[in-house]
């Protein structure tokens, strides 16, 4: 029988619930239980894919074409297995859904109601993952935090399900904030009591409390919560802050948080979990043997969670380099001819990322073109890639008008222009190009020499593509298509030949690098940036020597 696990949050948001779910999800599976979270989030869209990355960090994209909150980039990169669309649901999800059965005449003659309705149908989605048996537990991530109004038909579906369920088959982990008053030098449990009281109003008492903390939790406090909370002594579970979200499985692991989860469950706890992997990675991570300096210019930059999964991404190539990877973000709108040099300058590689529209456009596309002459590594995303053709048709091809029709709709050369099947899409939301796609790779280029085989699938989050009708040009003068979607004719990977790495993709290559397989295009740009800082080094080692 599928087991379910419920975390939700109080005192605060931003307390991590994902990272902790993601956590416990990997220490399960490291002992051996197949394990897939999946995240409710309250909000009234449908998916996070019409939200602006200030509101909302990045939205990531599943291998299916959801595109979801980041939360299950975290879920994949800690459990190295795909989520789906299931694994993300919102209120508008529900809503849409419940109100598209009311059309129908699903409910003919009664009235539709939050309760029973909407909770059926966040109950059904819950459980819809263990119809096919793949998993022994579920963790749900409830967003938000308890006493938000939106999240309430979400609690009162998890107090259902419980009772339907019974105690030994569905726990409740409660995630809160144990904030520390320097001026008395005390840790206070008062807003926790305060937020399980919350949840006990609404008929839940919570198993476990997973407690945010900057400082270490002693015997009195842990006592004092479990008092007052309703719960057992080992069910106070110390979260420290750490330095690495890599860190947080080893330190539940070290309050047992796990083994307490499998007792509650009525689950053996006899295998140790076979965490070798994960160690070797955290120890590799700690002790790094090189460090590069990337540049990751984009205009959300102000906002870590903005471009959560490229930095997680670099961590990986990072560790796999056994290299510390310093990014330093580089706000586009402020990029100008006289600042490149100052801002760029000292950089061993440079990532162009992600985006839409045109703010920000000419400092990206401007900053191609001193990366490119300065033969600095250069890796460009979606937007990035597509940036880097503007430049090359603009700066080598004279195409001086040269551009994207996404930002100028009636130039003479857009050389990146809307795809054909989304000429006609008037609606916004989901109708992207969707997910994970075919893609052929070209034998003599980075792309084939970083996979190390020809075919490959990556995801994707965008309506505009290369022109073909400029692709001669284009790699006459030097700037190849190295990467092809075959059975649509598209152009997915552009490379620049005599440049020590130059590559640009269409696709989403950050979204599966995980902590097991980092990604390869992102391996393979780090080790470019550090051979490019090993030859500024030479020369200038050259240049001192000759001037002796
Ligand atoms: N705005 C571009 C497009 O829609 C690129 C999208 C992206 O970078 N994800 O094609």
């Amino acid at each position: 029988m599928t087991k379910y696990i419920f975390v939700t949050g109080g005192v605060s948001s931003s307390l991590g619930k994902g990272i902790v779910a993601a956590s416990l999800a990997k220490l399960l599976q490291a002992r051996g239980y197949r394990v897939t979270i999946q995240k409710f989030d309250p909000y009234i869209n449908v998916d996070p894919g019409t939200l602006n990355p200030y509101e909302h960090g990045e939205c990531y994209v599943t291998d299916d074409g959801a595109e979801t909150d980041l939360d299950l980039g975290h879920y994949e990169r800690f459990l190295n297995i795909p989520t789906s669309q299931a694994n993300n649901v919102t209120t508008g999800k529900i809503y849409q859904t419940v109100i598209n059965h009311e059309r129908e005449g699903v409910f003919l003659g009664k009235t539709v109601q939050v309760i029973p309705h909407i909770t059926n149908e966040i109950k059904r989605r819950i459980t819809a993952l263990s119809v096919t048996g793949e998993y022994d537990i579920i963790i749900t991530e409830i967003g938000g935090t308890v006493g938000d109004i939106e999240g309430l038909p979400f609690i009162e579906s998890i107090r259902q399900l419980k009772w339907e369920k019974g105690n030994q088959n569905a726990l409740v982990i409660h995630l809160t904030l144990i904030p520390y008053l320097s001026a008395a030098k005390e840790l206070k449990t008062k807003p926790t009591q305060h937020s399980v009281k919350d949840l006990l109003e609404v008929g839940i008492q919570p198993d476990i409390l997973v407690c945010r903390t900057e400082h270490p939790l002693n015997m009195d406090i842990r006592r004092k919560l479990a008092l007052f909370c309703n719960v057992t002594v080992n069910s106070v579970i110390e979260a420290r802050d750490a330095d690495s979200i890599y860190s947080v499985p080893i330190e539940m692991l070290r309050e047992q948080l796990d083994k307490t989860v499998l007792e509650k469950l009525g689950l053996s706890a006899e295998v140790e979990p076979d965490l070798k992997k994960w160690i070797g990675f955290l120890n590799k991570l700690k002790n790094p043997k090189h460090e590069v300096t990337i540049g990751l210019v984009g205009k959300y930059v102000e906002l870590q969670d903005a471009y959560k999964s490229i930095h997680e991404a670099f961590i990986h190539a990072g560790v796999s380099n056994e290299c510390k990877v310093r990014v330093e973000t580089i706000h586009s709108e402020y990029l100008t001819e006289e600042n490149f040099k100052e801002k760029l300058g000292h950089l061993d590689g440079v990532l162009v990322a992600p985006g839409f529209g045109g703010r920000g456009i000419e400092g990206k596309i401007a900053s191609i073109k001193y990366i490119r002459e300065s033969k600095i590594p250069f890796f460009g995303i979606c937007f990035g890639m597509q940036c880097a053709v503007i430049e090359f048709a603009r700066n080598v091809l004279g195409l001086k008008d040269a551009h994207t029709t996404e930002v100028s709709s009636d130039t003479k050369n857009p050389v990146i222009h809307m795809m054909e099947d989304q000429r006609n899409v008037n609606t916004k939301g989901g109708t992207m190009r969707l997910g994970a796609f075919d893609c052929d790779l070209s034998d003599d280029s980075i792309a084939l020499k970083s996979y190390k085989h020809k075919h490959i699938q990556e995801r994707h989050r965008h309506r505009y593509e290369f022109n073909n009708e400029y692709r001669n040009q284009l790699e006459d003068a030097g700037l190849i298509a190295t990467g092809v979607n075959t059975k649509r004719n598209l152009v997915e990977i552009v490379e620049l030949k005599n440049h020590p790495y130059f590559i640009g993709v269409q696709f989403h290559p950050e979204l599966k690098s995980t902590v097991e397989n980092p990604h390869p295009l992102f391996v393979s740009f780090i080790e470019a940036a550090l051979k490019q800082k090993e030859h500024k080094k030479n020369t200038q080692l050259q240049h001192e020597n000759f001037s002796l």
